[in-house]
């Protein structure tokens, strides 16, 4: 009889839900015509722990995504030997943007031109640019994070021009409890956005777009990265969602 490492049920679940995930991926990236390489799962670890974090890095997931600051930097020292990417997804405060600039590769939800001049500000100078997304209130909601599409093109042309950051793409959140084809219209209204700024002398490749409910929908409609949390971990344990 083999007896190997001890491998806990919560690894297990993991591993399971990983490869079920990556299954779907494959199976929407190539109802799109799209190459799974094109595709970054990011695996959004808030509410879980460093040992879920190493799990799911030891099943091949490379980058992970935090809402919380207090919460993602003791994770991400502990951790620090795995060379993982981190990527900020949550609301940045002010008073935290300069923990944010040194201990993130990535930012997803800046909506404002003032945040990103002080994180280009804040960025170490030993680091490579921080990677940025500008989050857009795709769907209209009010009182929701994220620049109003019409105003997402000059933004960007500001946050472009920054020094220490290189502005990658657009971020979205939809509502949730939308139908497939709603999601499908936000998520398409979002693509050509990108495309319309890119028209218009950006350098944008990346769509930061899709989480458990509706990533597949996202990769129709050309995410190119993913953000699911649920679906790999399983259900927070104390979500501090708004
Ligand atoms: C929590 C969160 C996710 C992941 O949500 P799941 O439904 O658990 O996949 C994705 N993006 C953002 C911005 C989040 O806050």
């Amino acid at each position: 009889m083999l007896i190997g490492p001890q491998i806990s049920p919560v690894d297990e679940l993991i591993a399971t839900n990983l490869q079920a995930l990556r299954a779907e991926i494959a199976a929407a990236a190539a109802s799109a015509h799209r190459t799974v390489d094109s595709i970054t799962l990011v695996a959004v670890s808030k509410g879980h722990g460093a040992e879920r974090v190493r799990a799911a890095a030891a099943r091949g997931v490379t980058n992970f995504g935090e809402s919380y600051l207090q919460e993602a930097l003791p994770k991400i020292d502990a951790l620090r030997e795995l060379a993982l990417s981190w990527h900020f997804i949550g609301r940045i405060q002010a008073n935290k943007s300069a923990a944010i600039a040194k201990s993130f590769d990535w930012v997803h939800g800046v909506d404002r031109l003032k945040v990103a001049e002080r994180l280009s500000a804040q960025r170490p100078h030993y680091a490579p640019p921080l990677q940025l997304c500008i989050q857009v209130n795709i769907a209209g909601e009010r009182g929701k994070a994220g620049v109003e599409p019409a105003s997402a093109s000059e933004l960007a042309r500001s946050v472009g021009a920054l020094p220490r950051l290189t502005l990658r793409g657009l971020m979205c959140i939809l509502p949730a409890g939308q139908s497939a084809q709603d999601n499908r219209h936000a998520f398409h209204a979002l693509a050509l956005l990108l495309q319309q700024i890119n028209a218009r002398g950006g350098a944008l490749d990346s769509l930061s777009m899709g989480m458990s409910s509706d990533y597949r929908e996202a990769i129709q409609q050309g995410a190119t990265l993913i953000r699911v949390g649920t679906a790999i971990f399983g259900p927070r344990p104390s979500d501090q969602d708004p």
